[in-house]
């Protein structure tokens, strides 16, 4: 026994030296440019900077999660060795599936952040091919020895920034910054509630509930020119500080951001993995990119709604924080085709089950369930299709809406697989092809579900990588 004590704790001090060895403990933040079109990508280095304490990954520096579209590498130009790898996912992946890259060539602002290294290293982009393999597609050596290569002094934007919920040193935990995008000076003191509020919403929601000593949660109070963010479909445009919008990609409630010099600016004034924007707008909507950050909406165009932005909140963390995917498949989208058929996706909840007896949640599965999984799906898409022909922006809307969600609530709650895993078809935005783990998650329907078994493991998967 003791034997193996003395073993444990030797590994686990090699490890956290090593990390000494290769870095400073800094954060080195890298400003690029991603363009391209549906086929090509491009990459161009922006602007390098040191930022903050590394708050990520060090004990499982390369990443063990095969999650995102992408991973950014970080090898030892000397030895060859990988020091450091992280997946994630891009607004210009997504763009990639649009119509509009068919036609047109388009530059988004990323940023890549990497522990600060010591010696010269060359940075590498791997991205998945059509079998999800990844392949190295681009590199750049970096000296961190030159003198002009590094800012040393990143801007920092003068937001007060105060910590919502503290358990301890930023290295060992998961640490989220909450940004407000929208709110004027006069409206942070609603800023500050919606912050509490939203935060509270996520910590009672499993598996955060019980992991809640794994978080750090950070406020930073953003401070826009005008309220509101822009919703280019109405002519409407607002000068926000962070540059969030609605009707991105041609859908009228995806809202996402492509100013992140400003964003990466205003999250950087305190140690984050994960940024949470709160948006101050009324018309329902949110967005989640995986490792990139989510965006909520905030204000109700009709009291009584107010449990859909709670719905939304953590819905949106689950995309940004361990990839999950969406597993609606009947709410229309400004993707062409999100996933390729006959692939298999990498979100670790939903399959093309394109091996019936190896899924990827198979340890998961309900002993001796069909698979396929049989549901009342002939029902579920009647209810789904009335449902999607109501005008969603009619001032109506919801009183028209309330009798389907309530009768489609109703199925799922009392089918007969309720609470079981199993391969329900009906995923990924597809009706046929994919499948999900569970008759209904919070990344299925629009409710105050929990997570299903499959999504909970795969949350807890990522808290455990980021809080050793
Ligand atoms: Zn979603």
């Amino acid at each position: 026994m003791r034997l193996l004590i003395l073993t444990v704790l030797l590994i686990s001090g090699v490890r956290a030296g090593d990390f000494d060895t290769w870095f400073t403990g800094a954060t080195l933040r890298v400003d690029y440019f991603h363009s391209g079109t549906a086929e090509k990508e491009y990459f161009a280095l922006d602007a390098m900077y040191k930022t903050g304490t590394w708050s990520g990954a060090r004990v499982e520096r390369v990443t063990p999660l095969n999650l995102g579209e992408y991973q950014i590498r970080m090898y030892d130009v000397a030895s060859g060795t990988l020091l450091y790898s992280r997946g994630y996912s891009t607004l210009f992946n997504e763009w990639q599936t649009t119509a509009e890259a068919k036609k047109s060539f388009k530059t988004v602002h990323e940023s890549w952040r990497v522990p600060m290294p010591r010696k010269t290293v060359r940075l590498t982009v791997a991205r998945r091919d059509k079998q999800m393999r990844f392949r190295e597609i681009w590199s750049t050596e970096i000296d961190p020895a030159l003198p002009h290569l590094i800012h040393d002094k990143p801007h920092r934007p003068a937001y007060k920034v105060w910590p919502l919920m503290q358990n301890g040193d930023p290295s060992k935990k998961v640490d989220i910054v909450i940004l407000g995008d929208g709110y004027t000076k006069e409206e942070m003191e609603q800023f500050r509630r919606d912050a509490r509020h939203y935060n509270t919403v996520m910590f009672d929601t499993e598996p955060f509930k019980s992991h809640r000593k794994a978080f750090n949660v950070w406020v930073v109070e953003v401070i826009s020119p005008e309220s509101g963010i822009s919703k280019p479909d109405k002519g409407i445009w607002k000068d926000n500080a962070l540059g969030c919008a609605y009707f991105t990609f041609g859908s009228p409630r995806y809202i996402l951001t492509e100013n992140n010099k400003a964003l990466r600016d205003a999250a950087g004034l305190a140690p984050y993995d994960y940024i949470n924007i709160l948006v101050n707008d009324n018309r329902y909507g949110g967005g989640g990119i995986y490792n990139l950050y989510t965006t909520t909406y905030m204000r109700v165009d009709q009291p009584g709604q107010e449990w859909q932005m709670d719905y939304v909140y953590v819905h949106e963390f689950g995309h940004a924080f361990a990839g999950l995917g969406d597993e609606y498949y009947s709410s229309s989208t400004g993707y062409d085709a999100f996933y390729s058929a006959g692939v298999e996706p990498w979100e670790p909840n939903v399959t093309a089950l394109l091996d019936k007896n190896n899924i990827k949640w198979k340890e998961f599965i309900t002993p001796g369930i069909e698979i396929p999984t049989p549901w009342n799906k002939k029902e579920y898409d009647r209810l789904a299709s009335a449902r999607a022909k109501l005008d969603r922006l009619a001032p109506d809307y919801y009183v028209k809406r309330e009798p389907y969600i309530r009768k489609q609530h109703e199925l799922l709650a009392h089918s007969p697989f309720a609470g079981k895993v199993g391969a329900f078809e009906g995923a990924g935005y597809e009706s046929r092809g994919l499948y999900r783990p569970s008759v209904d998650c919070r990344m299925f329907s629009l409710s105050l579900v929990d997570f299903d078994p499959v999504c909970n493991h795969a949350l807890v998967r990522v808290i455990q990588y980021l809080s050793q």
